[in-house]
């Protein structure tokens, strides 16, 4: 891969290849862009075949992130760290450690916290050396699991999407199809439950599905939930489900959850808009973690009062890109990224103000 190319044609400040052989630390961080204040972004592990993956997820994680941030109003830019290393197998102390005196030296150009192949008990040990991470448990400081934040406001961005396909106010009477049963989805099918909604789920971990049942959701086959005759697809699991193989099957009018890259690429954004199914895009929608983090690290520290109604937020955000996808005959995917690429562009003018 030529990576300058690649960084030039997405726009990415800097990338950095830490590596340390004594403690197994090979990991890349990928910052974005930080026009709208220092970045921040999760820390990912996972065993790639190879290191050119690590290298591309790390520059399209980090670029999502800027584009979260930018949507959600807060001031911070956008980036990620990647670990090459199988998370059940490679973990040590010392990479924590490691990859916590590297981002230390970046002196809070960037804050990291959980993310695929992550947990807090790797963040624990990773702020020994370093203040530059948001989302540790309550008992170390922080603001908690992040999770919480995020289902409210899928919750609220799928009472946002059927304000605009139907009308109504609330989602009760209304069947969802969710997709992923675990910290997000589980606690995104209580807030449904609890609002009247009816929900077929499925996960492909039994004690998820128990604890669906639990809650009151009627349970298919994981591969079942594609030919969900439904109001909603809410897909709280894996990335890519709307792809070639999945599209036509789906019965639904909305697509709302809380699964990054839902779409296997941006065509199916067109592709949703053609089938008159309204899609609430991905980084819209599922910045409840990212609006708690950042009110974490920002002035004043953690209030969660503030960060469940600035979570509620996203039912109005959604509302005005929804409008304005319309109005302008565009996908909500790209009157998502055009809102975000116009904020930067007034932070770039307010920079070049002399204060
Ligand atoms: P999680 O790992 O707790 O839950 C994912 C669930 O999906 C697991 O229960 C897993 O068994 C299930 N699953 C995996 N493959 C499946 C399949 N083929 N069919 C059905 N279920 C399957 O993760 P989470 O924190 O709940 O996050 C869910 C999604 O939301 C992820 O894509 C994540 O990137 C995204 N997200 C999470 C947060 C957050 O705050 N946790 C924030 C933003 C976005």
């Amino acid at each position: 891969m030529e990576l300058f190319k690649e960084m030039e044609k997405h726009g990415h400040e800097q990338v950095m290849f830490l590596q340390d052989n004594k403690v197994g630390l090979k990991a890349v961080i990928a910052i974005h862009n930080t026009v709208l204040g220092p970045s921040l972004g999760g820390c990912r592990m996972w065993d790639y075949d190879k290191e050119e993956d690590v290298v591309i997820d790390a520059l399209r994680l980090s670029k999502g992130m800027t584009y979260k941030s930018g949507i959600s109003g807060v001031d911070f830019g956008g980036a990620k760290s990647v670990i090459w290393g199988d998370p059940e197998e490679d973990k040590t102390e010392g990479i924590f450690r490691a990859l916590g005196k590297y981002i230390n030296s970046l002196q809070g150009r960037y804050s990291t916290g959980t993310d695929v192949g992550t947990t807090y008990d790797d963040f624990v040990i990773l702020r020994k050396e370093t203040p530059y991470v948001g989302a540790l448990p309550k008992e170390y400081g922080g603001s908690g699991d992040s999770s919480i934040a995020t289902a409210y406001g899928v919750f609220h961005g799928i009472k946002a999407s059927c304000k605009y396909k139907y009308g109504k106010k609330d989602c009760s009477g209304l069947t969802v199809a969710v997709q992923g049963l675990g910290k997000v989805g589980s606690k995104l099918t209580k807030h449904l439950i609890d609002a009247g909604c009816e929900v077929i789920a499925t996960d492909i971990n039994e004690d998820y599905i128990k604890e669906g049942k639990e809650l009151g959701a009627k349970i298919v086959e994981p591969d079942e939930i594609y030919d969900v005759d439904c109001d909603i697809f809410s897909p709280n699991a894996l990335g890519s489900v709307i792809n070639e193989e999945t599209i036509d099957r789906l019965n639904c009018d909305i697509i709302a959850g809380a699964a990054n890259n839902v779409l296997a690429d941006h065509s199916f954004a067109d592709k949703l808009r053609e089938k008159d199914i309204l899609y609430a895009p991905d980084y819209v929608i599922n910045a409840g973690g990212l609006i708690q983090v950042a009110d974490e690290l920002g002035v004043g520290g953690y209030n969660e009062e503030r960060t469940m109604k600035k979570c509620e937020g996203i039912y109005d955000k959604l509302l005005q890109i929804f409008k304005i996808a319309d109005q302008k005959g565009i996908t909500t995917f790209d009157a998502a990224d055009h809102m975000v690429e116009e904020r930067i562009e007034m932070m770039k003018a307010i920079h070049n103000i002399r204060g």
